[in-house]
């Protein structure tokens, strides 16, 4: 019997107005049906908010330390569940067991290092110009914080928004991507346990177009963190405009990993399997082009079509898994259809470009690691965000003309660069347009305690991770005490 699931509302487990479901399938296998999970529409995005503006009120008068206590428990909760977590989540999205342990280690990492924001939180005080005057700033929660989230990342993601959105003290909406649902459901039972006052925060189902629509627009939300890619970003952004609410974007990328004539290419070549495939290439920070410089060129790309070639595609949940499918039906079209471009734009298919289909891989969304080498920097699949196991070498005369290459897209996320010089490394840091620069490591790898995020169509200005989080989830508030007894004029009394 599939279990059905509710959206949290109000502190209750409600179902949707419409009273309609949606099923949750694995993508390795889709006759495995985890859930099915309430199909959202506006009614229930107006009952969250007004839900949470009212929970605002309460929730932001608790003290932030006190707030944090039921983070820190919460952290300890996920530790304790982190291998059923895991589990789950390799069942629900498909990436392999390891790497699903390192997205709720990332969810442990950062409800952790933010819950410590509660006894921190600083603002500023300083000297006023004026005589017995005390000025000072100190931030203040922003009210109701609407979080959508990204399947990619179904745990970590979540809690990069929900977390620091609850220590500042903001009310909550949180929707999850509609492939991931259960995982947003076990994050929010998790910080129940935890103690949080449960009308504080809204769990809401649903897809895109119907419940994240609504979210965006309405008018109750004071603040919309997204991740997702930036063509919904945009869509998010331009809703937000019309309202002058706050809106905090983590959108697409097309990174690179640029490969000098000096490198160590074994460490070059571990580094693009791993930033290229890890995760099936579905990250935001995937390694999708490989900017190498053409003395080293041959001997790099053959090197990596051989591993390419052995990587063992499978069910995440297997030990012997190194790649698993792709998300669902929709994307594994979009793959292939960009293996077509690749090959009528003239670049050389080295291998895979193919659905896998053998055995038990016909049950899933398997597709094989691919490499298209000889890409010229302006083919679409040299510009495009695939968000799949395809990689596309592009041979460079030099590093400079390996910048220019890599700066030459929309995107702004992630780079690195595999050099012995360290001349280089550091002109390569300061020229490489991009939210993140790895040298001598993939473009994967962020830490939580750091700024993540990107520039150009990647981002709008945002971080989170970091303390820099925080911006996104408070107002700065400025507070001036006169306590001189008499008007002075800032200014004109000088
Ligand atoms: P997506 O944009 O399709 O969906 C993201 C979320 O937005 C989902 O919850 C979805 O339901 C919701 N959504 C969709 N349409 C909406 C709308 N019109 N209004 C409001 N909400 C809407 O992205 P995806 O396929 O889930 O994730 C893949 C994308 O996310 C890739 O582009 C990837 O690069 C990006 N991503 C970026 C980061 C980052 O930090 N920069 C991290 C992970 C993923």
């Amino acid at each position: 019997m599939t279990q059905v699931y509710k959206n949290l509302i109000g502190g209750k487990w409600v179902e949707a107005a419409s009273g309609q479901t949606f099923a949750d399938a694995n993508p390795a296998n889709g006759e495995d049906v985890l859930g099915r999970f309430p199909r959202s529409d506006a009614r229930d995005v107006d009952a969250a908010a007004r839900a949470a503006a009212s929970a605002f009120e309460r929730w932001r008068r608790v003290p932030a330390p006190r707030r944090a206590e039921i983070l820190y428990r919460a952290g300890e909760i996920l530790v304790r569940k982190k291998e059923d977590l895991a589990r789950t989540m390799t069942r629900e999205m498909g990436k392999v067991l390891k790497e699903s342990r390192g997205d709720v280690q990332e969810g442990i990492d950062m409800t952790y290092y933010i819950a410590g924001e509660g006894r921190r939180l600083t603002g500023q005080t300083t000297p006023s110009e004026l005589p017995d005057k005390w000025a000072m700033s100190v931030r203040v929660p922003v009210g109701v914080a609407a979080c959508i989230t990204p399947w990619n990342f179904p745990l970590a993601i979540p809690t990069w928004k929900v977390v620091p959105a609850l220590v500042a003290g903001n009310a909550v909406i949180f929707k999850p991507a509609e492939d991931t649902p259960l995982l947003g459901h076990l994050f929010v039972e998790i910080l129940l346990e935890a103690g949080l006052p449960p009308e504080v925060l809204q769990l809401v189902h649903g897809t895109g177009e119907e419940a994240g629509a609504a979210l965006v627009r309405h008018p109750l939300v004071n603040l919309v963190s997204f991740t997702g890619s930036s063509e919904v970003g945009q869509d998010v952004a331009v809703a937000c405009a019309k309202e002058h609410r706050r809106c905090s974007l983590e959108m697409g990328g097309k990174n690179c990993i640029l490969v000098m004539e000096d490198a160590d290419l074994d460490l070059a070549v571990d580094g693009a399997v791993w930033g290229g495939f890890g995760t099936t290439g579905q990250r935001c920070t995937a390694a999708s082009r490989l900017i190498v410089h053409e003395a080293v060129a041959r001997e790099f790309t053959d090197a990596l079509v051989k591993r390419a070639t052995r990587l063992r595609l499978g069910d995440g949940l297997l030990p012997e898994t190194e790649v698993g499918p792709v998300i669902n039906e929709a994307q594994i079209t979009r793959v292939h259809r960009y293996t077509e471009v690749g090959k009528t734009e003239g670049a050389d298919l080295l291998c895979g470009g193919a659905i896998a289909r053998e055995g038990a891989l016909a049950k899933g969304y398997f597709y094989r690691p691919t490499v298209f080498a000889k890409v010229k920097p302006t083919m679409r699949i040299a510009q495009e965000e695939i968000f799949g196991p395809t990689v596309t070498v592009l041979p460079v005369r030099s590093f400079e003309e390996a910048v220019t290459v890599a700066n030459g897209v929309r995107y702004g996320l992630s780079t690195a660069i595999y050099t012995r010089d360290v001349n280089r490394a550091f002109r390569a840091m300061g020229d490489l347009q991009a939210g993140i620069t790895y040298v001598n490591a993939p473009t994967i790898g962020a830490e939580v305690h750091l700024p993540f995020g990107g520039i150009k169509a990647t981002g709008n200005g945002h971080r989170e991770g970091g303390p820099q989080v925080l911006d996104i989830f408070t107002e700065w508030k400025t507070i001036y005490v006169d306590y001189s007894g008499r008007l002075q004029r800032a200014q004109i009394d000088v």
